[in-house]
């Protein structure tokens, strides 16, 4: 599949993360985003603002990690290159320095099972993985265990991924991880709050198996 067949997915990108900038989910120019394109991807350019950006500045990479373009690549295409090489079921990533999920992940706690919502992102809990510099082969394999078995994970000290079949439903995941984010620290800010157990969280992964697959 070459750039042309993921035309939707160009414009995609610009319209969510502006949508991101918009919503306070995001602001200046962290954060990036990308799609799976042929046998590699394409990916937003790194430190451009999202109100300057055209679908013409996004950055293609090959799978030898070469890119072409009118700039260069974000600073985290290794992650990203890492996800698309290591998760076959994943064709779009986004990265966001969202205000609740960083918070968290300033305390390097990711998020356990207090709300049945946290299965959205496939697993009992969402976890924040161990802290590694912006932009290095190391972050891209903390990223990839925190991410074993889940479409999101929080960034130590850093921010969040989200994954999904289409840069729509990462942006999707990126606001439920947010807001989940949001509801735990505002829980732990007045108390512990109660987890539910790891046989109801398999209950409700099953009930979303469903819902999902619903028409
Ligand atoms: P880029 O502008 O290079 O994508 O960097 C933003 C970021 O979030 C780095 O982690
Ligand atoms: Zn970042």
């Amino acid at each position: 599949m070459d750039r042309h067949e993921k035309a939707g997915e160009d414009q995609a990108i610009i319209t969510l993360l502006l949508a991101a900038q918009r919503s306070g989910l995001n602001r200046g120019t962290s954060g990036n985003a990308s799609f799976r394109s042929g046998g590699g991807f394409v990916i937003t350019p790194s430190a451009m603002a999202y109100d300057r950006m055209a679908a013409t500045d996004l950055v293609a990479v090959d799978s030898e990690g070469l890119s072409t373009g009118l700039h260069r690549p974000s600073s985290e295409w290794l992650f990203h290159q890492r996800i698309y090489q290591h998760r076959a079921d994943v064709d779009a990533v986004i990265h966001l320095h969202s205000p609740a999920a960083t918070a968290l992940s300033t305390l390097r706690l990711g998020i356990p099972p207090f709300h049945y919502m946290v299965a959205v992102a496939g697993g009992i809990d969402i976890r924040c993985s161990r802290y590694a510099t912006f932009g290095t082969d190391e972050l891209a394999d903390e990223a990839i265990v925190a991410l074993t078995d889940r479409r999101a994970c929080l960034l130590a000290n850093h921010g969040l991924i989200a994954c999904g079949d289409s840069v729509n439903q990462a942006y999707q995941l990126a606001v439920e991880v947010e807001s989940l984010a949001e509801q735990y620290l505002l829980a732990r800010s007045v108390g512990e709050p109660v987890l539910l157990s790891e046989e109801e969280m398999h209950r409700v992964l099953a009930k979303f198996g469903d819902y999902r697959s619903t028409p």
